[in-house]
């Protein structure tokens, strides 16, 4: 797209304020202009649309696209693997999502496919695989399965689920690996897992020592550490180590949450994933067993959320949506809004998240200078948050000034 401007519709800008109409201007894919728009380009009518920028959701799993045990039992062909993935990353933009952050499965080459534009799908930051602990969360293989053998799971450029370290100078190995091969930051399991049958949600993973060497292998890098935890000892072990994000947080009490909020750790609850696997525990290739984990997960992470806003801790949005049915990636928007504010859920998803993915000021906003990633939403999401949960109220996706979906 060429420049142009996209005239009419009610501008919902990502910083909390309400809704203005307002043309926006748009050339060599960023945001130029907002106000009155000049003759010169085309002319792109959004009368009756909501446009929001595009959504960033923070907890992405497109290497999980797939029915889990299936591809973790070598039951499915590279191929095959990689087209799942694929149609993900394509539904992620049909959905209004621009921008994701994959907390870990893919490897490299699937960033660099996107990016070049061989296949469609959003801006992807990824951790490559996961850092776990032997046995700890993120590894799937079946209990007599050697642990060496785990990392033939790999599918080099593809996917990669997860690293195994034994000690921390294994860790430091596996972090530099997974910088090697296309990281922008790290993520590690500092907790058990809902989706696992090696541990317990209540066990913690890594010491702090361990922790503390991704934190360094990170900073040297200038990039930061996430943690995946459920329980308080786990998240307390991460801060205490110096990440800078904490994953789901499900059990998050007030004095953790104030540790926390003093040392500007974000939080990222993730309760569309919650309801997947309630809704279709085998859709998503796992045993009923895991549904006995979810139960419960529910009302822990609602409480966990308000306990970390009353603490005043910054909270981003994610969906870790895994399985093959990603399609519905907006239904995290439409969760939270009914424990927030849409708008509020609609921040937390823009402005929000692109400053815990480093990106302020360059996607989540609509303002002059940031890329031109944009969504036109049939109806107002602030009147009915649901609409975020079905794609087809995504009209119009624009990503970089490019109409990557278009529905008119
Ligand atoms: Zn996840």
């Amino acid at each position: 797209m060429g420049p142009a401007h996209v005239v009419g519709a009610a501008v919902v800008d990502g910083t909390g304020r309400d809704p203005r109409k307002l043309d926006i201007s748009v050339e060599k894919g960023r945001i130029t202009r907002l106000g009155a728009s000049s003759a010169h380009g085309e002319r792109l009518d959004a009368g009756g649309l909501t446009m929001t920028p595009g959504l960033i959701d923070a907890h992405v799993h497109l290497g999980l696209s797939s029915p889990i045990r299936t591809h973790f039992s070598f039951g499915m062909s590279a191929a095959e693997i990689a087209a799942d993935i694929f149609a993900t990353a394509g539904a992620a933009l049909d959905a209004g999502f621009t921008t994701v952050r994959d907390t870990g499965g893919i490897d490299g080459g699937v960033v660099t496919a996107i990016a070049r534009g061989k296949v469609r799908g959003p801006r992807v930051l990824s951790c490559g695989p996961v850092q776990c602990q032997i046995g700890g969360h993120g590894y799937y293989g079946a209990e007599w399965e050697p642990t060496e053998l785990w990392s033939s799971h790999h599918i080099p450029g593809l996917c990669a689920l997860s690293m195994m370290a034994g000690n921390a100078d294994e860790l430091r190995h596996n972090v530099r690996e997974a910088f090697r091969r296309g990281a922008s930051f790290l993520k590690l399991c500092v907790t058990g897992g809902v989706v696992g049958a090696h541990d317990r949600l209540t066990d913690t993973q890594f010491t702090v020592e361990e922790i503390t060497v991704a934190v360094q292998e990170a900073a040297a890098r200038n990039t930061y550490v996430t943690v995946h935890a459920h329980n308080n000892d786990g998240i307390r072990n991460a801060v205490e180590a110096g990440v800078r994000c904490v994953e789901h947080g499900t059990s998050l009490d007030e004095s953790t949450a104030a540790l926390m909020a003093a040392r500007e750790v974000a939080l990222v609850p993730t309760f569309a994933v919650i309801e997947q696997l309630l809704r279709d525990t085998a859709g998503a290739g796992l045993a009923e067993s895991t549904r006995d984990r979810v139960e419960g997960a529910r009302e822990r992470m609602t409480t966990a959320l308000a306990v970390a806003k009353h603490a005043g801790v910054r909270v981003g949005l994610g969906s870790d949506l895994i399985g093959p049915a990603q399609e519905r990636r907006g239904e995290e928007l439409s969760l939270r809004a009914a424990l927030e504010t849409p708008m509020e859920a609609l921040v937390a998803a823009t402005r929000t998240n692109a400053g815990i993915l480093g990106l302020s000021g360059r996607v989540g906003v609509i303002a002059p200078g940031a890329q031109a990633d944009l969504v036109l939403w049939n109806g107002d999401p602030l009147e009915d948050p649901e609409l975020f949960s079905d794609p087809t109220n995504a009209v119009l996706v624009i990503q970089a000034g490019q109409i990557v979906k278009d529905l008119r």
